[in-house]
């Protein structure tokens, strides 16, 4: 998969697919994620690329005509199954969104700032919109990170078997249960006992019964 970001602050994004997971996607070849820079793509001397909001206001709004170039620019290189705008209005972020556009080829991501962007670029450009919840970031690039990462890892031959996304939160809309590691007993605090027993079969039905406790304890809405 290749995912185009498309931001006026680059180095926001040079750390998070440099490392862990996401590099090792990277380094088998089936996640590439390219930055590019809006201002490049300015047509202005000053490398403007926001401007006053028409009607008066404060804030600066992202401009048409930059964003516009670097898209279609993109365009001509290859064929984009979604052009992405991180917005807090768009469609929250969900595990089940996550795993649908991890089966795409190639995607763009448009990181908005300031006021946001001219309406216009969402009406004839952006094919999705996505949040990552009901709270306003200052720019889309942390909240692209967020997207790349929970789709990367999903990726079929980025996780290892041991690591199997299948096992995690959400993914059979159940939340996982909770993780021991030694010693098994640290100021008196023990890890259950069944997991210790090395009976599969126990440990398994101890797992998926926990599972299912803690989602009716903190999602039940997944139950429904
Ligand atoms: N004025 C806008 C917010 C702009 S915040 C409003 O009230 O809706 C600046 C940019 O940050 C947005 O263009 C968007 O790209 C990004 N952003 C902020 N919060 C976000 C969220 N919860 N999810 C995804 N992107 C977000």
């Amino acid at each position: 998969m290749r995912i185009d970001i498309i931001t006026v602050l680059p180095e926001l994004l040079e750390s998070p697919f440099s490392h862990s997971i996401m590099k090792r996607a990277a380094e088998k070849g089936l996640l590439e994620v390219v930055v590019h820079n809006l201002r490049d793509y300015s047509v202005q001397k000053q490398k403007q690329v926001d401007d006053y909001q028409f009607g008066g206001g404060a804030g600066m709004v992202m401009m048409i005509e930059p964003i516009d170039r670097c898209i279609n620019n993109l365009k001509t290189q290859r064929t984009y199954d979604e052009v992405i705008y991180m917005s807090p209005d768009g469609e929250l972020l969900t595990q089940k969104l996550a795993n649908r556009l991890s089966l795409y080829q190639n995607l763009i991501i448009l990181c908005g700032h300031y006021k946001g962007i001219d309406e216009r670029i969402r009406e004839h450009l952006i094919t999705r919109e996505i949040s990552i919840g009901d709270y306003v970031l200052s720019g889309g690039e942390l909240a692209a990170a967020v997207v790349v990462d929970a789709v990367g890892r999903l990726i079929p031959g980025v996780l290892n078997n041991e690591m199997s996304a299948l096992e995690d939160s959400f993914q059979d809309n159940l939340i996982a249960p909770p993780v021991y590691t030694r010693p098994a007993e640290y100021n008196g605090w023990h890890v259950p006992e069944v997991l210790l027993s090395g009976h599969t079969a126990n440990i398994e039905k101890w797992r998926y019964e926990q599972a299912l406790e803690r989602t009716q304890q903190r999602r039940p809405n997944l139950l429904k």
